[in-house]
């Protein structure tokens, strides 16, 4: 299996060059989404909150690019328990399988699956994608990551960004050859957690993961209640928004309800508008 997405062309297809998927909905505690308090304070509030935040998507993205589609995040399942901090609303009809056969795609077609982060919502969806090459960071995959992924019958290919800069990144990884698939460093909410950059025309299409739950969150530089580290998420949120400063980017969390909206009007973060707030 390949370390990257490089290599001779299989698949051409006719989608948007990247189109939004929402395999179901979850609620987290408010908390969770959005950190109250500091230090461990911050762990007790996100698992102990007992009011949630509103309905979010949980995002899965298929890049429309020429050597064939690829998938980034393959979303939840509808047999999931939901972990404690979560309520989590997720059908049959809303899992990876089906969503991708809605725009014409069977798991075969895909090029390859990359995952953000190994968080549930993210990879229990590999289940449906037998036979799929999946790729995860190497340090995700490092931190138990890896026994996750086996849990659900799946091994990954270890994807190690190089010290290469890509816009205000200092480390990157192009995914396929002609430079348009870039991963690119976001930790703070998971270890290793990796952005994907779609490099679309004048636009930088940022698949964001977790690095915020909306752009909103982005501009006010709160980071949520479960990040390792709320300095690193904040690094990491201060370094996207310096990105999106050099290149106009459009910024798309996995569980930002405006994502798609954003996708579809390619509207571009507008940096001007942060606001930093202290978050207490
Ligand atoms: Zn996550």
């Amino acid at each position: 299996m390949p370390a990257d997405l490089t290599g001779p062309a299989a698949h051409t297809s006719t989608l948007p060059a990247v189109h939004a998927i929402s395999t179901g909905t979850l609620r987290v505690h408010r908390a969770f989404e959005r950190a109250r308090g500091r230090g461990l304070l911050r762990f007790a509030w996100a698992l102990l909150d007992r009011h949630y935040s509103e309905e979010l998507p949980i995002h899965a993205w298929v890049i429309d690019h020429p050597d064939g589609p690829i998938l980034v995040d393959a979303g939840e399942l509808a047999t999931t328990s939901p972990p404690p901090v979560a309520r989590f609303c997720v059908r049959r009809e809303h899992e990876i399988d089906v969503q991708l056969a809605a725009i014409g795609l069977q798991p075969s077609d895909l090029r390859g699956v990359v995952l953000t982060h190994l968080h549930g919502d993210h990879i229990t969806g590999v289940a449906r994608l037998a036979g799929t090459p999946v790729l995860a960071s190497v340090e995700a995959l490092r931190r138990g990551g890896a026994r996750a992924l086996a849990r659900r019958n799946c091994v990954a290919e270890p994807l190690s960004l190089l010290a290469q800069p890509f816009g205000a990144f200092t480390r990157s990884l192009r995914l396929t050859d002609d430079g348009r698939v870039v991963a690119v460093p976001v930790p703070g909410h998971a270890r290793g957690q990796i952005a994907i950059v779609v490099v679309d025309g004048d636009r930088h299409i940022m698949l964001g993961a977790d690095s915020a739950f909306t752009q909103q969150q982005l501009l006010e530089l709160h980071p949520d209640g479960v990040s390792f580290s709320a300095r690193t998420a904040i690094r990491s949120m201060r370094t996207i928004l310096e990105h999106a400063r050099l290149h106009a980017t459009v910024f798309l969390p996995s569980h930002d309800p405006h994502s798609a909206a954003r996708l579809a009007a390619r509207e571009a973060l507008v940096t001007a508008r942060r606001t930093e707030l202290a978050w207490c």
